[in-house]
C-alpha cells in the first residue's frame, strides 16, 4: 500500500474517532529497507519520522545519507527497538527513543547525550499484560518515570506493543496505555502497527509505527 493510502486510512481513523486531523502521526518503519527504497516509498511523499530497531543499521543509514544527500538535512530518525546499552553509541542522530524499559537504559542514554551535546526525547514502554518479555509493569510506571526524569531526559509519553492478530486484546491494551499516559500527564502515545493502527488511533495513539503495510502490501 502506498504511503498516501496509509495516510488516507490514518486520517479516516482520526475522523471516525472525532480527533483533530493530523493528531496521529505516521512513523514509517524502515528497518531492513535500503535508503533507495526509503527515498522512493517514504521521503518522496514528504517528511516522516523513520523507525529503526537496530543500532548499526541507524548508524549506517545516517552515514549513507550524509554521503549521498548533498547536504540535505538528515531525516528524523526514531529508534523503536529494544535498547541494548552497548548499542546506544550508534544513536547520536536519533530524535526519539520509543522503548525505554528501565532506569539503567535511561542512564546510558543520558550519559551519551551529555557526550553528544544533545539528547533524544524518550518514551517508556509499558508492559502489555500478556506474555511479553518487554516493558515496564503498569504498577512500576510512576516510580520509573520519576527516576528517568531524574536522569535529565525528556519523557514525552508511553509506547506499547499489542499481540499480533488479536484485535480485541489490542484494543484493551491500547485503552489501558492511553489511561496510564493520561494519569501520568504524558501526551505522546506510540502504539499501533500495520495490523492494528486504526484501532490504536481510535484509542488515542499519537504515533503509529507502520512498516509491512507500507512496504509490502
Ligand atoms: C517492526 C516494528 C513495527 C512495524 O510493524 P509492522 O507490522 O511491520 O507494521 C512497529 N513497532 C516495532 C517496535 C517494530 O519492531
Amino acid at each position: 500500500m502506498s504511503l498516501p493510502d496509509i495516510l488516507t486510512r490514518i486520517r479516516a481513523a482520526e475522523a471516525k474517532a472525532g480527533r483533530v486531523p493530523g493528531s496521529a502521526e505516521l512513523v514509517a518503519v524502515t528497518k531492513g529497507r535500503p535508503l533507495s527504497e526509503i527515498r522512493a516509498k517514504v521521503l518522496a511523499h514528504g517528511t516522516f519520522p523513520l523507525g529503526e530497531n537496530r543500532g548499526q543499521e541507524v548508524r549506517d543509514k545516517v552515514q549513507e545519507w550524509t554521503e549521498t544527500a548533498g547536504g540535505a538535512p538528515q531525516p528524523q530518525w526514531h529508534y523503536i527497538g529494544p535498547l541494548q546499552s552497548n548499542k546506544v553509541k550508534y544513536l547520536e542522530q536519533v530524535s526519539l527513543v520509543h522503548a525505554i524499559e528501565d532506569v539503567a537504559q535511561a542512564e546510558v542514554v543520558a550519559r551519551y547525550a551529555e557526550k553528544w551535546g544533545h539528547a533524544p526525547a524518550v518514551l517508556l514502554q509499558l508492559h502489555n499484560g500478556e506474555e511479553q518479555k518487554h516493558g515496564i509493569p503498569a504498577a512500576d510506571l510512576p516510580a520509573v518515570l520519576r527516576e528517568v526524569l531524574g536522569t535529565g531526559l525528556e519523557v514525552r509519553g508511553l509506547m506499547v506493543m499489542a499481540p499480533y492478530d488479536q484485535p480485541e486484546a489490542a484494543r484493551c491494551i491500547f485503552r489501558e496505555a492511553a489511561q496510564r499516559a493520561h494519569d501520568l500527564g504524558l501526551g505522546e502515545l506510540s502504539m499501533g502497527m500495520s495490523g492494528d493502527f486504526e484501532t490504536a488511533i481510535e484509542e488515542g495513539a499519537t504515533l503509529v509505527r507502520v512498516g509491512t503495510a507500507l512496504f509490502e502490501d
